[in-house]
């Protein structure tokens, strides 16, 4: 029998798992890995935890959980797998199906013959087109090479300006948050929209999060237009339309781009997204070249639309699935939903599915619910709060999206709502699931299964919940409401929104003084998460009250 030669391009995730996996398949194939970089299969996302200090030596980040570093003498050895660093991949020729490599110490060029070949060529980071982006100080973050230069020079800057408030700009100032429990350091957040998180998150939950980077002392500064970094010599402050801040250090995370060069000029298609194209087999356009990984998009799942979601994640489903593939297997990827989840500060914040209006330009009628509440029993000393956003369709209440965030644990609640969109779940069957439950862990009813039954209520018309944003616009319209705290005395005493329109009457109260409130006005009712909110909706519209809401999430979605 002829051995497969397998020709991988790409060495960080896709790459390396794509060709591990195809080894324990196909324990003859011939297998070659091409890395431009010095580096092979390191833990990108772990590149935020070494600038904080928290991961002692960049080294950890290439090793195996028992601590052996994965390496070219790793590979050869351990998985008869042959890796080549600091070699290019400079053309394929198709039809003689051979990929030119140059080594790029000493320019020497190599003809590799495959059987099948792979694409992995991840991503690059957007360069920010401003005068002073190459100034010394300036950085991006994609490799171990850049963190080491961050750590390096964060050593003795009193201040760093991240530029971008997505998923890497929130990274670094996580690090940068761990970094200022030891010393001073002025951290600024520097972002073109209006809020944290974008592309992951809807106005209101992005909002939250801008509140929660004030609490933890980062200058937070949206809707800013970067003009120019300037500097003598090295970078000393970032200019946008708005001020100047000074920056001795600056990090730039404004997105990523695939990296496709190779296949285009291979003559493979790309898709809508300008990713490379690939079918659920993540077969490119030739079928004997795979793609996965950063360099390629997706289907999601929800919409069905084509999708760039670079994650590592989604890198390493993709590696597994190919490593079947080019071992003569026939493994599916259907899609992603768009999980995604991070750290910053004491927040832990995430998504997956579509947000409200990824919903509506998806083609659908999106219904949506803020819930907040513990993640575990309100009494037991490891209860954290939580604010959960679900989406669901109004006409088939099929779950959309779920948006989570707080210091308690959103992680798991993301996966059984990633769990629920993938399967095609309703709004009521996720009601329904069978979900863990002792107080260390959850609340009897979980606070993902409150959101699910507060949606269902409001798709039933039950509950009529107003968002905070809308409490908000409708205040900054002038619009005459009663907005109605049903709270206790001791609650009031600890916070209490100092507005015009606020009446208070305790919930135990309200049945009997229901009379105080004026019937021809809006009442919107809340309390601290707005279990009792919505209680106070539904006394009020038994008194006979046309026109009651509650705010949704109470004063813990209030911004
Ligand atoms: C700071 C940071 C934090 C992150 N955190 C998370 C997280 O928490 N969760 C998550 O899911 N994802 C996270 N990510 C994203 C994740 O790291 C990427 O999605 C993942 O690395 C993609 O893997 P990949 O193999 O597709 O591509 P890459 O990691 O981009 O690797 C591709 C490799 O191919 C090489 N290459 C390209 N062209 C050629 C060529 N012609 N010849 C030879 N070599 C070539 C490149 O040099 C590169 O080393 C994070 C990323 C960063 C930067």
């Amino acid at each position: 029998m002829q051995t497969t030669r397998l020709v991988i391009v790409g060495g960080v995730a896709a790459g390396p798992k794509a060709a591990a996996r195809a080894r324990r398949c196909d324990p003859r194939a011939e297998i070659t890995i091409l890395e431009q970089g010095e580096f092979i299969s390191f833990a990108g996302c772990g590149l935020p935890f070494f600038i904080a200090g928290q991961i002692a030596e960049a080294r950890e980040l290439m090793c195996t959980p028992v601590g052996v570093v994965r390496d070219e003498a790793f590979f050869r050895n351990v998985k008869n797998i042959r890796v080549l660093t600091r070699t290019r991949a400079v053309a394929i020729d198709r039809a003689a199906k051979t990929v030119t490599a140059r080594r790029l110490d000493s320019g020497e060029e190599m003809v590799l013959p495959y059987d099948k070949l792979v694409l992995a060529t991840g991503s690059r980071p957007v360069r920010l087109e401003v005068p002073g982006m190459d100034l010394p100080g300036v950085y991006t973050l994609r490799g171990i090479p850049d963190a080491l230069a961050i750590r390096q020079a964060l050593t003795d800057v009193p201040d760093v300006v991240v530029i971008g408030a997505g998923l890497v700009g929130l990274e670094v100032v996580d690090a940068l948050l761990a970094l200022r429990q030891t010393r001073e350091l002025n951290v600024t957040l520097v972002e073109k929209l209006a809020h944290p998180l974008p592309t992951l998150l809807d106005p209101e939950m992005g909002a939250l999060v801008a509140k929660f980077l004030k609490s933890a002392g980062v200058n937070f500064l949206p809707g800013r237009e970067v003009r120019r970094l300037e500097g003598q010599g090295r970078v000393e402050r970032v200019v946008t339309d708005q001020e100047e801040i000074p920056a001795q250090l600056v990090v730039v995370g404004v997105g990523v781009r695939p990296e496709t060069e190779l296949a285009q000029a291979a003559g493979l298609a790309l898709g809508p997204t300008g990713a490379i194209a690939v079918n659920e087999y993540l077969q490119t356009s030739d079928p004997d070249i795979y793609a996965g990984g950063d360099c390629v998009e997706n289907v999601h799942l929800v919409s069905g639309q084509k999708v760039y979601l670079p994650l590592g994640s989604t890198a390493n489903r993709h590696g597994r699935v190919i490593g079947d593939n080019i071992a003569g297997g026939r493994d599916l990827f259907p899609g992603v939903v768009g999980t995604a989840i991070l750290k910053v500060g004491t927040l832990n914040v995430g998504r997956t599915g579509l947000t409200v209006e990824e919903a509506r330009r998806a083609g659908f009628d999106p219904v949506s619910v803020l819930c907040a509440g513990p993640d575990r029993a309100h009494y037991h000393p490891d209860s954290k709060p939580l604010v959960i956003k679900l989406v669901a369709d109004r006409a088939t209440r099929r779950l959309l999206g779920a948006q989570v965030l707080g210091p308690g644990a959103a992680d798991k609640r993301l996966d059984v709502a990633a769990t629920a969109l993938t399967a095609g779940f309703t709004v009521d069957r996720l009601a329904t699931v069978d979900l863990a439950y002792a107080p260390p862990y959850a609340t009897a009813l979980d606070i993902l299964t409150h959101a699910a039954n507060a949606l269902r209520n409001k798709l039933d018309g039950r509950a009529r919940g107003v968002s905070p944003r809308e409490v908000r616009a409708r205040l900054a319209r002038g619009e005459d409401f009663v907005l109605l705290d049903v709270r206790t005395p001791k609650e009031l005493e600890e916070a209490r929104l100092d507005l015009p329109n606020v009446t208070w009457i305790p919930l135990g109260q309200l049945r009997s003084r229901a009379g105080e409130l004026p019937r021809d006005k809006k009442v919107i009712t809340f309390c601290k998460v707005s279990l009792r909110g919505y209680e106070a909706q539904l006394i009020l519209d038994a008194e006979g009250f046309a026109d009651v809401g509650f705010m949704e999430g109470g004063l813990a979605a209030w911004v």
